[in-house]
Protein backbone atom coordinates (compact mmCIF):
# COMPACT_ATOMS: atom_id res chain seq x y z
CA UNK A 1 0.00 0.00 0.00
CA UNK A 2 1.30 3.89 -1.14
CA UNK A 3 -1.22 5.92 0.99
CA UNK A 4 -0.10 8.20 3.37
CA UNK A 5 -2.77 6.41 5.70
CA UNK A 6 -1.02 3.53 5.37
CA UNK A 7 2.53 5.13 6.20
CA UNK A 8 1.25 6.78 8.93
CA UNK A 9 0.24 3.59 10.37
CA UNK A 10 2.46 1.32 9.36
CA UNK A 11 5.36 3.76 11.30
CA UNK A 12 3.21 3.01 14.56
CA UNK A 13 2.60 -0.57 13.83
CA UNK A 14 6.91 -0.98 13.48
CA UNK A 15 7.08 0.29 16.95
CA UNK A 16 4.64 -1.97 18.50
CA UNK A 17 5.71 -5.16 20.48
CA UNK A 18 4.87 -8.21 19.31
CA UNK A 19 3.72 -11.89 20.91
CA UNK A 20 4.42 -14.59 18.66
CA UNK A 21 1.02 -16.80 19.05
CA UNK A 22 2.30 -19.72 17.83
CA UNK A 23 5.85 -21.30 16.75
CA UNK A 24 8.27 -24.05 16.55
CA UNK A 25 12.13 -23.00 17.77
CA UNK A 26 13.71 -26.22 19.00
CA UNK A 27 17.25 -24.84 19.78
CA UNK A 28 19.86 -22.49 18.36
CA UNK A 29 20.74 -24.92 15.34
CA UNK A 30 22.95 -23.52 12.10
CA UNK A 31 22.78 -23.95 8.63
CA UNK A 32 24.94 -23.85 6.37
CA UNK A 33 23.54 -24.59 3.14
CA UNK A 34 23.02 -21.23 1.58
CA UNK A 35 20.18 -22.37 -0.27
CA UNK A 36 18.46 -23.90 2.74
CA UNK A 37 18.85 -20.73 4.79
CA UNK A 38 17.07 -18.20 1.97
CA UNK A 39 14.31 -20.74 1.91
CA UNK A 40 13.75 -21.82 5.17
CA UNK A 41 10.92 -24.83 5.21
CA UNK A 42 7.91 -23.38 3.34
CA UNK A 43 9.74 -21.51 0.45
CA UNK A 44 10.68 -24.88 -0.39
CA UNK A 45 6.74 -26.23 -0.82
CA UNK A 46 6.12 -23.17 -3.40
CA UNK A 47 9.07 -23.83 -5.58
CA UNK A 48 7.85 -27.65 -5.61
CA UNK A 49 4.76 -26.47 -6.69
CA UNK A 50 6.05 -24.34 -9.17
CA UNK A 51 8.67 -26.65 -10.61
CA UNK A 52 7.38 -30.44 -9.36
CA UNK A 53 8.78 -32.68 -6.27
CA UNK A 54 11.45 -34.26 -8.12
CA UNK A 55 13.26 -30.81 -8.74
CA UNK A 56 12.11 -29.55 -5.90
CA UNK A 57 14.26 -32.50 -3.82
CA UNK A 58 17.56 -32.38 -6.12
CA UNK A 59 17.74 -28.42 -5.86
CA UNK A 60 17.99 -28.84 -2.07
CA UNK A 61 20.67 -31.73 -2.62
CA UNK A 62 23.47 -30.48 -1.03
CA UNK A 63 25.72 -32.74 -2.82
CA UNK A 64 24.84 -31.64 -6.05
CA UNK A 65 26.67 -28.64 -7.29
CA UNK A 66 25.64 -25.55 -6.76
CA UNK A 67 25.52 -24.25 -10.43
CA UNK A 68 23.31 -27.85 -11.39
CA UNK A 69 21.09 -26.46 -8.19
CA UNK A 70 21.00 -22.83 -9.24
CA UNK A 71 19.59 -24.08 -12.71
CA UNK A 72 16.59 -25.60 -11.01
CA UNK A 73 16.28 -22.92 -8.30
CA UNK A 74 16.51 -20.06 -10.56
CA UNK A 75 12.82 -20.52 -12.73
CA UNK A 76 10.90 -22.02 -9.50
CA UNK A 77 12.18 -19.18 -7.22
CA UNK A 78 11.57 -16.54 -10.16
CA UNK A 79 8.06 -17.69 -10.67
CA UNK A 80 7.52 -17.83 -6.25
CA UNK A 81 8.75 -14.96 -5.45
CA UNK A 82 5.39 -12.99 -5.22
CA UNK A 83 3.92 -15.87 -3.03
CA UNK A 84 4.01 -14.78 1.14
CA UNK A 85 6.44 -17.56 1.41
CA UNK A 86 8.43 -15.69 -1.23
CA UNK A 87 7.75 -12.36 -0.44
CA UNK A 88 9.13 -13.52 3.40
CA UNK A 89 12.31 -15.05 1.67
CA UNK A 90 13.45 -11.71 0.39
CA UNK A 91 12.61 -9.60 3.80
CA UNK A 92 15.20 -12.54 5.49
CA UNK A 93 17.89 -11.81 2.76
CA UNK A 94 17.30 -8.05 3.40
CA UNK A 95 17.42 -8.35 6.62
CA UNK A 96 20.53 -10.71 6.90
CA UNK A 97 22.64 -9.79 3.77
CA UNK A 98 21.05 -6.53 2.63
CA UNK A 99 19.91 -7.62 -0.39
CA UNK A 100 16.99 -9.34 -2.26
CA UNK A 101 18.79 -9.91 -5.76
CA UNK A 102 19.07 -13.25 -5.80
CA UNK A 103 22.03 -14.61 -8.28
CA UNK A 104 24.25 -17.35 -8.46
CA UNK A 105 26.92 -14.85 -7.87
CA UNK A 106 25.34 -13.09 -4.52
CA UNK A 107 24.68 -17.07 -3.58
CA UNK A 108 28.22 -17.62 -3.68
CA UNK A 109 28.80 -14.74 -1.75
CA UNK A 110 25.96 -15.31 0.72
CA UNK A 111 27.11 -18.63 1.55
CA UNK A 112 30.16 -16.77 3.28
CA UNK A 113 28.12 -14.81 5.67
CA UNK A 114 25.70 -17.06 6.88
CA UNK A 115 25.08 -16.48 10.56
CA UNK A 116 25.93 -18.86 13.10
CA UNK A 117 22.78 -19.65 14.85
CA UNK A 118 24.25 -22.58 16.72
CA UNK A 119 25.52 -19.27 18.96
CA UNK A 120 22.74 -18.32 21.46
CA UNK A 121 23.11 -14.58 20.92
CA UNK A 122 23.31 -14.99 17.45
CA UNK A 123 19.92 -17.03 17.78
CA UNK A 124 17.74 -14.54 20.08
CA UNK A 125 19.07 -11.48 17.57
CA UNK A 126 16.32 -11.36 14.60
CA UNK A 127 13.98 -12.22 17.36
CA UNK A 128 14.41 -8.83 19.91
CA UNK A 129 14.58 -6.85 16.51
CA UNK A 130 11.56 -8.04 15.30
CA UNK A 131 10.48 -6.93 18.84
CA UNK A 132 9.13 -10.11 19.61
CA UNK A 133 8.58 -10.31 23.86
CA UNK A 134 7.21 -14.01 24.25
CA UNK A 135 6.16 -16.75 22.00
CA UNK A 136 3.93 -19.52 22.45
CA UNK A 137 5.89 -22.67 21.17
CA UNK A 138 5.24 -25.80 20.03
CA UNK A 139 8.30 -28.06 20.10
CA UNK A 140 7.96 -31.20 21.42
CA UNK A 141 10.10 -31.57 24.46
CA UNK A 142 11.00 -35.31 25.01
CA UNK A 143 8.29 -36.58 27.88
CA UNK A 144 10.79 -37.87 30.32
CA UNK A 145 12.17 -34.23 30.71
CA UNK A 146 8.54 -33.12 31.32
CA UNK A 147 8.18 -35.43 33.60
CA UNK A 148 10.98 -35.02 35.78
CA UNK A 149 10.88 -31.28 35.27
CA UNK A 150 14.04 -30.72 33.84
CA UNK A 151 12.87 -29.32 30.05
CA UNK A 152 13.78 -25.75 30.08
CA UNK A 153 12.81 -23.74 26.57
CA UNK A 154 14.07 -20.98 25.25
CA UNK A 155 13.94 -17.22 26.58
CA UNK A 156 10.38 -15.45 26.25
CA UNK A 157 9.21 -19.46 25.38
CA UNK A 158 5.66 -20.05 26.83
CA UNK A 159 5.08 -23.84 25.85
CA UNK A 160 2.23 -25.82 24.23
CA UNK A 161 1.10 -28.85 25.21
CA UNK A 162 1.52 -31.20 21.81
CA UNK A 163 -1.87 -33.31 21.91
CA UNK A 164 -1.45 -35.76 18.75
CA UNK A 165 1.00 -38.28 20.07
CA UNK A 166 -1.91 -38.69 23.19
CA UNK A 167 -4.45 -39.32 20.95
CA UNK A 168 -3.02 -40.41 17.52
CA UNK A 169 -2.41 -44.24 18.63
CA UNK A 170 -2.86 -47.09 16.67
CA UNK A 171 -0.44 -50.14 18.52
CA UNK A 172 1.00 -50.69 21.67
CA UNK A 173 4.24 -49.24 20.88
CA UNK A 174 2.06 -45.52 20.91
CA UNK A 175 1.11 -46.04 24.37
CA UNK A 176 4.84 -47.58 25.73
CA UNK A 177 6.29 -43.89 24.48
CA UNK A 178 3.78 -42.22 27.51
CA UNK A 179 4.53 -45.69 29.77
CA UNK A 180 8.62 -45.22 29.21
CA UNK A 181 7.86 -40.77 30.31
CA UNK A 182 6.38 -42.01 32.97
CA UNK A 183 7.99 -45.13 34.68
CA UNK A 184 5.04 -47.58 34.98
CA UNK A 185 2.82 -49.88 33.01
CA UNK A 186 -0.55 -49.28 31.51
CA UNK A 187 -3.25 -51.69 32.00
CA UNK A 188 -6.25 -49.81 31.20
CA UNK A 189 -7.60 -47.07 29.26
CA UNK A 190 -8.60 -45.21 32.36
CA UNK A 191 -5.09 -45.88 33.48
CA UNK A 192 -3.91 -43.95 30.28
CA UNK A 193 -5.95 -41.16 30.76
CA UNK A 194 -4.47 -40.86 33.99
CA UNK A 195 -0.93 -40.91 32.73
CA UNK A 196 -2.27 -38.46 30.35
CA UNK A 197 -3.51 -36.20 32.88
CA UNK A 198 -0.04 -36.52 34.80
CA UNK A 199 2.17 -35.58 31.96
CA UNK A 200 -0.17 -31.96 31.12
CA UNK A 201 -0.09 -31.27 34.59
CA UNK A 202 3.73 -31.59 34.92
CA UNK A 203 3.89 -29.92 31.65
CA UNK A 204 1.75 -26.96 33.17
CA UNK A 205 4.30 -26.77 36.19
CA UNK A 206 7.39 -26.44 33.04
CA UNK A 207 5.17 -23.17 32.04
CA UNK A 208 2.59 -24.28 29.40
CA UNK A 209 -0.39 -22.01 28.87
CA UNK A 210 -2.16 -24.04 26.26
CA UNK A 211 -2.80 -27.62 24.63
CA UNK A 212 -1.76 -27.84 20.37
CA UNK A 213 -3.05 -30.23 17.87
CA UNK A 214 -2.52 -30.09 14.39
CA UNK A 215 -4.30 -33.66 13.46
CA UNK A 216 -5.21 -32.06 10.20
CA UNK A 217 -2.67 -32.85 8.65
CA UNK A 218 -3.78 -36.19 8.75
CA UNK A 219 -7.73 -36.81 9.49
CA UNK A 220 -10.61 -34.89 9.76
CA UNK A 221 -10.85 -32.40 12.56
CA UNK A 222 -14.48 -33.76 12.87
CA UNK A 223 -14.16 -35.75 16.37
CA UNK A 224 -17.62 -37.23 17.15
CA UNK A 225 -19.01 -38.45 20.40
CA UNK A 226 -17.73 -41.65 20.52
CA UNK A 227 -18.73 -44.11 23.84
CA UNK A 228 -15.96 -45.00 25.90
CA UNK A 229 -17.24 -48.69 24.70
CA UNK A 230 -16.49 -48.13 21.64
CA UNK A 231 -13.23 -46.71 22.13
CA UNK A 232 -12.06 -49.48 25.26
CA UNK A 233 -13.02 -51.94 22.74
CA UNK A 234 -9.89 -50.84 20.14
CA UNK A 235 -7.90 -49.60 23.07
CA UNK A 236 -7.93 -53.03 24.62
CA UNK A 237 -7.49 -55.07 20.88
CA UNK A 238 -3.65 -52.92 21.01
CA UNK A 239 -2.75 -53.33 24.64
CA UNK A 240 -3.60 -57.26 24.50
CA UNK A 241 -1.26 -57.98 21.50
CA UNK A 242 0.92 -55.59 20.69
CA UNK A 243 0.82 -57.45 17.05
CA UNK A 244 -2.42 -55.12 16.24
CA UNK A 245 -2.94 -52.06 14.63
CA UNK A 246 -6.10 -50.38 14.69
CA UNK A 247 -6.75 -47.95 11.84
CA UNK A 248 -6.00 -44.12 11.88
CA UNK A 249 -6.84 -41.91 8.66
CA UNK A 250 -8.77 -39.70 7.25
CA UNK A 251 -11.46 -40.01 9.28
CA UNK A 252 -9.73 -40.84 12.42
CA UNK A 253 -11.43 -43.40 14.79
CA UNK A 254 -13.62 -43.90 18.20
CA UNK A 255 -10.55 -44.15 20.01
CA UNK A 256 -8.52 -40.66 18.89
CA UNK A 257 -12.41 -39.47 19.15
CA UNK A 258 -13.20 -40.33 22.45
CA UNK A 259 -9.55 -38.86 23.98
CA UNK A 260 -9.93 -36.08 22.15
CA UNK A 261 -13.44 -35.15 24.26
CA UNK A 262 -11.21 -36.46 27.11
CA UNK A 263 -8.64 -34.20 26.83
CA UNK A 264 -10.87 -31.30 26.46
CA UNK A 265 -12.35 -31.74 29.66
CA UNK A 266 -8.92 -32.13 31.05
CA UNK A 267 -8.05 -28.37 29.51
CA UNK A 268 -11.13 -27.31 31.29
CA UNK A 269 -10.32 -28.27 34.49
CA UNK A 270 -6.91 -26.91 33.89
CA UNK A 271 -7.97 -24.17 32.50
CA UNK A 272 -5.76 -23.78 29.44
CA UNK A 273 -6.98 -22.99 25.72
CA UNK A 274 -6.55 -25.35 22.83
CA UNK A 275 -4.56 -24.48 19.85
CA UNK A 276 -6.19 -26.24 16.93
CA UNK A 277 -4.40 -26.57 13.42
CA UNK A 278 -7.09 -25.57 10.56
CA UNK A 279 -7.41 -25.13 7.11
CA UNK A 280 -3.96 -25.08 4.58
CA UNK A 281 -1.06 -27.96 5.39
CA UNK A 282 2.74 -27.35 5.02
CA UNK A 283 3.97 -29.09 2.24
CA UNK A 284 2.32 -30.55 -0.84
CA UNK A 285 -0.17 -33.50 -1.73
CA UNK A 286 -2.67 -33.13 1.33
CA UNK A 287 -6.18 -32.82 1.22
CA UNK A 288 -7.30 -29.22 2.60
CA UNK A 289 -10.93 -30.28 3.02
CA UNK A 290 -10.69 -32.03 5.89
CA UNK A 291 -8.92 -28.89 8.12
CA UNK A 292 -11.88 -27.32 8.11
CA UNK A 293 -12.45 -25.43 11.17
CA UNK A 294 -16.27 -25.99 10.28
CA UNK A 295 -15.57 -29.65 10.85
CA UNK A 296 -15.06 -28.83 14.59
CA UNK A 297 -18.52 -27.32 15.36
CA UNK A 298 -19.09 -30.42 17.55
CA UNK A 299 -16.19 -30.11 19.59
CA UNK A 300 -17.00 -26.50 20.32
CA UNK A 301 -20.73 -27.05 21.09
CA UNK A 302 -19.99 -29.17 23.65
CA UNK A 303 -16.75 -27.72 25.09
CA UNK A 304 -18.48 -24.25 25.97
CA UNK A 305 -16.03 -24.00 28.69
CA UNK A 306 -12.80 -24.31 27.17
CA UNK A 307 -11.54 -21.32 25.04
CA UNK A 308 -10.23 -22.64 21.44
CA UNK A 309 -7.61 -20.57 19.38
CA UNK A 310 -7.97 -21.70 15.47
CA UNK A 311 -4.66 -21.68 13.21
CA UNK A 312 -3.72 -19.84 9.87
CA UNK A 313 -7.12 -18.24 9.19
CA UNK A 314 -8.04 -21.20 8.41
CA UNK A 315 -6.99 -20.83 4.82
CA UNK A 316 -9.04 -20.66 2.33
CA UNK A 317 -11.71 -20.89 4.28
CA UNK A 318 -12.17 -17.38 5.44
CA UNK A 319 -15.81 -16.95 5.44
CA UNK A 320 -16.40 -20.49 8.14
CA UNK A 321 -13.98 -19.21 10.60
CA UNK A 322 -15.91 -15.83 10.48
CA UNK A 323 -18.76 -17.40 11.37
CA UNK A 324 -17.17 -19.59 14.32
CA UNK A 325 -15.28 -16.58 16.12
CA UNK A 326 -18.54 -14.65 15.75
CA UNK A 327 -20.96 -17.42 16.75
CA UNK A 328 -19.28 -18.72 19.74
CA UNK A 329 -18.04 -16.50 22.26
CA UNK A 330 -14.83 -19.58 22.98
CA UNK A 331 -13.53 -19.24 19.60
CA UNK A 332 -10.73 -17.09 18.64
CA UNK A 333 -8.94 -16.42 15.15
CA UNK A 334 -5.28 -17.17 15.13
CA UNK A 335 -3.34 -15.50 11.60
CA UNK A 336 -0.45 -16.80 12.55
CA UNK A 337 1.39 -18.99 9.07
CA UNK A 338 -1.47 -16.88 7.25
CA UNK A 339 0.44 -13.53 6.10
CA UNK A 340 3.40 -16.51 4.36
CA UNK A 341 0.23 -18.12 2.94
CA UNK A 342 -1.24 -15.60 1.47
CA UNK A 343 -1.19 -12.27 1.87
CA UNK A 344 -3.68 -10.70 0.08
CA UNK A 345 -5.84 -13.05 2.05
CA UNK A 346 -4.65 -12.34 5.64
CA UNK A 347 -4.95 -8.69 4.79
CA UNK A 348 -9.03 -9.13 3.42
CA UNK A 349 -10.00 -10.88 6.27
CA UNK A 350 -8.34 -8.91 8.90
CA UNK A 351 -10.45 -6.09 7.55
CA UNK A 352 -13.71 -8.61 7.33
CA UNK A 353 -12.77 -9.42 10.76
CA UNK A 354 -13.28 -5.75 12.22
CA UNK A 355 -16.58 -6.04 10.53
CA UNK A 356 -17.87 -9.51 11.55
CA UNK A 357 -16.27 -9.96 14.60
CA UNK A 358 -14.68 -8.35 17.97
CA UNK A 359 -11.14 -7.32 17.72
CA UNK A 360 -11.12 -8.31 20.81
CA UNK A 361 -10.94 -11.86 19.36
CA UNK A 362 -8.13 -12.10 17.19
CA UNK A 363 -4.81 -13.18 17.12
CA UNK A 364 -2.73 -11.83 14.33
CA UNK A 365 0.93 -12.97 14.42
CA UNK A 366 2.20 -16.07 14.85
CA UNK A 367 5.65 -16.63 12.93
CA UNK A 368 5.23 -20.71 12.39
CA UNK A 369 8.77 -21.12 12.41
CA UNK A 370 10.97 -23.79 13.57
CA UNK A 371 14.51 -25.01 13.77
CA UNK A 372 17.26 -23.37 12.44
CA UNK A 373 15.44 -20.12 10.95
CA UNK A 374 15.20 -16.85 13.27
CA UNK A 375 16.07 -14.77 10.48
CA UNK A 376 12.72 -16.06 8.97
CA UNK A 377 10.56 -15.14 12.46
CA UNK A 378 11.57 -11.73 11.59
CA UNK A 379 10.95 -11.76 8.00
CA UNK A 380 6.89 -13.07 8.84
CA UNK A 381 7.06 -10.65 11.21
CA UNK A 382 7.29 -7.46 9.16
CA UNK A 383 4.37 -9.59 6.96
CA UNK A 384 2.47 -9.95 9.75
CA UNK A 385 2.95 -5.80 10.48
CA UNK A 386 2.27 -5.10 6.82
CA UNK A 387 -0.56 -6.57 6.96
CA UNK A 388 -1.94 -5.53 10.09
CA UNK A 389 -1.35 -1.70 8.91
CA UNK A 390 -2.66 -2.32 5.46
CA UNK A 391 -5.92 -3.80 6.63
CA UNK A 392 -6.56 -1.14 9.23
CA UNK A 393 -5.81 1.61 6.64
CA UNK A 394 -8.52 0.47 4.21
CA UNK A 395 -10.97 0.64 7.20
CA UNK A 396 -9.50 3.92 7.77
CA UNK A 397 -9.63 5.20 4.18
CA UNK A 398 -13.21 4.43 3.51
CA UNK A 399 -14.10 6.02 7.06
CA UNK A 400 -15.38 2.55 8.47
CA UNK A 401 -13.04 3.35 11.62
CA UNK A 402 -11.01 6.39 12.69
CA UNK A 403 -6.64 5.99 13.13
CA UNK A 404 -7.04 6.10 16.63
CA UNK A 405 -9.19 3.30 16.73
CA UNK A 406 -6.77 1.75 14.13
CA UNK A 407 -3.77 2.47 16.35
CA UNK A 408 -6.03 0.25 19.39
CA UNK A 409 -6.99 -2.56 17.32
CA UNK A 410 -3.38 -2.74 16.10
CA UNK A 411 -2.26 -3.17 19.38
CA UNK A 412 -5.00 -5.40 20.35
CA UNK A 413 -4.23 -8.33 17.74
CA UNK A 414 0.05 -7.93 17.63
CA UNK A 415 -0.11 -8.45 21.70
CA UNK A 416 -2.84 -7.29 23.95
CA UNK A 417 -5.10 -9.60 23.03
CA UNK A 418 -2.76 -12.89 22.93
CA UNK A 419 -0.43 -11.30 26.33
CA UNK A 420 -4.62 -11.62 27.86
CA UNK A 421 -5.63 -14.74 26.33
CA UNK A 422 -2.17 -16.72 27.49
CA UNK A 423 -1.92 -14.90 30.29
CA UNK A 424 1.58 -14.70 29.83
CA UNK A 425 3.54 -12.89 32.61
CA UNK A 426 4.75 -9.64 30.22
CA UNK A 427 4.42 -6.10 30.50
CA UNK A 428 0.93 -4.53 29.07
CA UNK A 429 1.58 -2.54 25.78
ZN1 LIG B 1 2.90 -24.76 13.38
Amino acid sequence: MRGDTYQTLRADVEQMPLVDAHEHHVAPARTTDILKFISGFYLTHDLASASGSETAERMFDASVPIEERWKLFEPAYRAARHTGYGRGARYAMEYVFGSDEVTLDSLREWSTRIPDYSDPDRYEQPLADAKIRARVTDNWPPLASIVDGSYHGLPNQYLAISLPQFHAITRRTDIEKIERAIGSRVTSLDEYVDMCRLIFGKWKECGAVCFKDQSAYQRRIDYRLATKADAEALFNRILADPRQAIEWGESGHALSDWLMHCFLRIAREMDLPVQYHTGHMAMNYNDVAKGNAAHLRVVLEVHRDVRFDLFHANWPYGGDLLFLAKNYPNVRINFCWAQQIDPVYAHRLLVQSVSAVPFTKVHAFGSDVGGDQPHLSWAYAKLARDSVASALAELVDTDFIDLEAAREIAIAWLYSNPREYFRLPIDPA
